[in-house]
């Protein structure tokens, strides 16, 4: 069998455009994921642009391998977009409409088209540009924790470094990259490359999909819709390892006489205050806090770093916030108030999360027992009450609604 140039650019003509067949699939299936109509689109236009720049007529070539180009750059141009959609970017259109129209009249020049070292190289540069711009955009996005980002934004760096790499051979290739007669094995081995690293290209887009649609479904099942914060099985993924880090506090809460709330003021009322009160622990955490929603009107909180006491002090905030919080409700006015329990795991000792859940528990219910409305430390004993009884604010308030 005679395997030349023409054969091996014919057969990665083919392979590319399966390629985008297999994107298109993909693109069917998941329907939002917009990137992979770029890449099944960048996928077609490089296999069409390839075909096009092959079967154009040797002399004269400029108008077949004008619109070839054309059709090149439009793929590598998707190419970068597609990396853009993938991070959330708007596309660079722009961009694309100047390599489009712009840059492939320069191959249609007769200077250019008879030295093919420098068409060659010119049009390697354009290629390699898009790929590095792809590689940027993925790498610049590597934050976001999917294991197949890297070895995205790295093979696309070296698809780059590969096409400029080309550049040099323009002189010595065969027909039709270069002006030689065919059978020139590093253009052959150089065209197999790019087939392989075209593959591989695929397999990671692919690849850093599916990783995203996997993590936003663990993400959806860490999170309690009606707050947004964690919830039970959210809190207690953060810690892998089942334990409560050294020298971190976590703090229960669970709003008072809550059935009461939802008596007086309603369900919709009592919604309305949960969804406040998580909107006060959001407000008074750190970044690398947690908060979650634990049970129906019950949150658990995990402090970073922090001591019984800054822990207490903390809570104390949110309870007075909480507190003092009054929701106007149809006209009405919709109060709570909230007791917490406070454990902090020794400095040098982590805790099992399970115990840390009980101290704090046990905490909470003398918090409870004692009068409601106030924090109580697992390690200290209960804090001195230091704000109205929520009974005698209800009753206050039905007052107000009865004599309105
Ligand atoms: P305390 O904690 O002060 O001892 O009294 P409580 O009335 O809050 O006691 P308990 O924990 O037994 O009741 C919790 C109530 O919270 C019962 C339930 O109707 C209400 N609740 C739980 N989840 C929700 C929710 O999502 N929305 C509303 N509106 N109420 C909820
Ligand atoms: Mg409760
Ligand atoms: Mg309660």
């Amino acid at each position: 069998m005679h395997f030349d140039v023409f054969t091996a650019l014919t057969a990665s003509s083919s392979v590319v455009l399966l390629l985008s067949g297999v994107f298109a699939f993909f693109w069917h299936r998941h329907a939002n994921s917009p990137w992979l109509r770029y890449w099944a689109l960048a996928y077609l236009a490089i296999g069409i642009g390839n075909a096009l720049t092959i079967f154009s007529p040797v002399s004269p070539r400029p108008l077949g391998f004008a619109a070839g180009t054309a059709v090149f750059f439009i793929g590598f141009g998707l190419i970068w977009q597609g990396t853009r959609a993938f991070e959330g970017r708007k596309p660079r259109w722009g961009a694309l409409a100047v390599a489009v129209f712009g840059l492939p009249w320069l191959f249609a020049l007769p200077d250019v088209q008879s030295h093919p070292p420098l068409r060659v190289g010119l049009m390697s540069a354009i290629m390699a540009a898009g790929l590095a711009l792809a590689a940027w955009e993925t790498w610049r996005g590597r934050g976001e924790g999917l294991p197949s980002k890297l070895p995205l934004a790295a093979m696309l760096a070296v698809a780059a470094a590969t096409v400029l790499a080309r550049a040099p051979f323009g002189a010595a290739a065969a027909f039709p990259i270069g002006a030689r007669k065919a059978d020139d094995i590093v253009v052959i081995v150089l065209i197999g490359g790019l087939v392989v690293l075209a593959i591989i290209l695929a397999m990671l887009v692919l690849s850093v999909t599916l990783e995203r649609a996997e993590k936003s479904q663990r993400d959806l099942a860490a999170l309690d819709p009606m707050t947004a914060l964690l919830n039970r099985r959210g809190i207690e993924a953060v810690f892998a390892d089942g334990k409560l880090p050294a020298g971190d506090a976590l703090i229960l809460f669970d709003l008072d006489r809550f059935k009461q709330v939802n008596d007086t003021f309603g369900h919709a009322a009592g919604d309305v205050l949960i969804r406040a009160f998580a909107l006060i622990c959001r407000e008074e955490l750190r970044q690398v806090d947690h908060a979650s929603r634990f049970g129906g009107e019950e949150f658990a909180l995990v402090l970073a770093r922090t001591d019984a006491r800054t822990a207490v002090k903390l809570a104390e905030r949110v309870r007075d916030r909480y507190g003092r919080l009054v929701v106007e409700i149809d006209g009405g006015a919709v109060v709570g108030t909230v007791s917490g329990g406070v454990f902090a795991a020794p400095p040098d000792e982590p805790v099992w999360f399970t115990a840390a859940v009980a101290a704090a528990d046990r905490a909470l219910y003398q918090a409870k027992a004692a009068g409601r409305n106030r924090i109580v430390s697992a390690e200290r004993g209960a804090t001195p009450v230091t704000s109205r009884d929520f009974d005698e604010r209800c009753i206050a308030l039905e007052a107000r609604a009865a004599s309105a």
